[in-house]
């Protein structure tokens, strides 16, 4: 490879081994950094080189620039891959890292401030011809009628929706006229007070929608590719649990019209790296409501149904490779689902740290799983509950499910509790398995169980 010869990894858990074992792929040497509770991590043992970078908090240690560009320069990296979560979509971070000499793996900082204002990205995709919910079409400012007048014209239910938002927060649902201008102001001191932007705008609210969304791979010399969709409806308060790719159901020709157009806004916006196009899908039509500028915890079974390894195209990208695949030799075949197994009480959804005193892993044909836990790993409390995703393949998506459910059968966790019994119950659902529920599906049978 050209010029990366050695990546810090700036984040933990299943994705930092997942970017470790890429890079060993292609023979780079790998740099992981780690807080003081994560000396422990899996990718932190096999990495060539580790530097502690601070305290258990991940202000201290995960999301301290100072201390991750220091790690970079004491270890002679080249290039920074910040996985997901944490600084992966934090514009300064990358633009502090470039300026430091370093390579930032994932798009040029205004790419990721542009998309991670999502008054911007809509605007921008809206140019570039991506379908978007009707909404403000821009932010709502003080004036109380004229918020009033946008509402009614989009019509009620509208959602109320933090610019600078993310992880599922920063939103709420209006019903009436009534409820808005108190529902606005809410938010707004809301997201001030959580993203440090009280900037909010309206969307219509989709009441029976699916998540689908479009992976994308850019080299940003001019070319761009898609790897087809993955439907991510199963969320609980916002938060994916379950994902299959490709999303099941939808005419072909929906799929690729949808899909041509995010590699025409890749293009438009000269977009670098691998991306996603988050949609809403609801009655045939495909609805734009924000970009994700780096690797997705779900990529898994978009790799399983193309072969395509995204993490090494990010790489390859970073290291200022043009695209090596065309879109002509992308062949979509089979179908693929991912458990994410968290350290979490299956009922309550309360964290579930602790030491984990056995761990068996499934296996078989068609069966990946990603995880950095071993027997004697301790999940520590700091952090994101994500332990394992596991990955099932099938030639047909009733084989890729049965696959599944045998090997969530197989999974062993002791010693801390964890969500299988959750996914173990998703997998053998009659209207799961069917295909194509909504977005307040796992909800409404969370809460019929309760
Ligand atoms: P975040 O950046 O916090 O992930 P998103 O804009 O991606 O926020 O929205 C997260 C989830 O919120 C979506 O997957 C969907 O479940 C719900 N949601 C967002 N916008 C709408 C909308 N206009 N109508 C209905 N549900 C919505």
């Amino acid at each position: 490879m050209a010029k990366l010869n050695k990546v810090l990894i700036a984040n933990r858990g299943e994705i930092a081994l997942r970017i470790l074992r890429a890079c060993k792929e292609l023979g780079i040497h790998t740099v992981a950094v780690h807080s003081k509770a994560d000396r422990e991590l899996m990718h932190v043992r096999l990495a060539d080189e580790s530097v502690c970078i601070g305290a258990a908090a991940s202000t201290a240690s995960y999301l301290n620039v100072p201390a991750i560009i220091s790690a970079a320069e004491v270890t002679d990296a080249d290039a920074i891959h910040p996985g997901y979560g944490f600084l992966a979509e934090n514009a300064d971070f990358a633009e502090q890292a470039e300026k430091s000499g370093f390579i930032f793996i994932g798009p040029k900082a205004d790419t990721i401030r542009l998309m991670g204002d999502k008054v911007s990205a809509i605007e921008a995709m809206k140019k570039a011809g991506v379908p978007t919910v009707p909404g403000s079409d821009g932010p709502l400012n003080d004036d109380h009628e004229r918020t009033l007048t946008i509402a009614r014209r989009i019509g009620f239910p509208v959602i109320v929706k933090a610019a600078a938002g993310g992880g599922g927060r920063g939103m709420r649902v209006v019903h009436n006229e009534a409820a808005l201008l108190n529902s606005v102001q809410l938010t707004q001191s809301e997201a001030a007070a959580a993203f440090g932007s009280g900037v909010v705008y309206l969307e219509k609210y989709l009441q029976k929608p699916r998540h689908v969304e479009i992976q994308v791979l850019a080299d940003g010399q001019g070319q761009a590719i898609h790897l087809g969709d993955r439907d991510c409806s199963l969320q609980r308060r916002h938060q994916k649990v379950l994902e299959e790719a490709p999303a099941p159901g939808i005419p072909d020709d929906k799929r690729r019209e949808v899909a041509e157009a995010c590699v025409n806004a890749c293009l438009e916006i000269g977009y670098r790296g691998a991306g996603t196009f988050e949609f809403l899908y609801e009655d045939g039509e495909f609805y734009f409501i924000e970009m994700n500028t780096r690797v997705q915890v779900e990529h898994p079974v978009t790799e399983m149904i193309t072969g395509v390894d995204i993490v090494k195209e990010q790489l390859r990208i970073a290291s200022g490779e043009a695209l090596g695949i065309r879109q002509e030799e992308v062949r979509f075949r089979g179908h693929a689902f991912e458990c994410r197994i968290n350290a979490e009480d299956p009922r309550s959804f309360m964290p579930s740290p602790g030491k984990v005193t056995h761990f068996h892993c499934p296996g078989g044909p068609g069966i990946r799983v990603d995880s950095h836990l071993y027997d004697g790993y301790t999940v520590p409390p700091f952090y994101d509950s994500l332990i394992a995703k596991v990955i099932s393949y099938g030639e047909t998506r009733q084989g890729a499910l049965a696959r599944m459910r045998s090997a969530l059968d197989e999974l062993v966790i002791e010693g801390i509790r964890t969500n299988t019994a959750l996914h173990r119950d998703l997998v053998r659902d009659g209207a799961f398995a069917e295909g194509g529920v909504s977005i307040h599906y796992l909800e409404s049978l969370l809460d019929e169980g309760a």
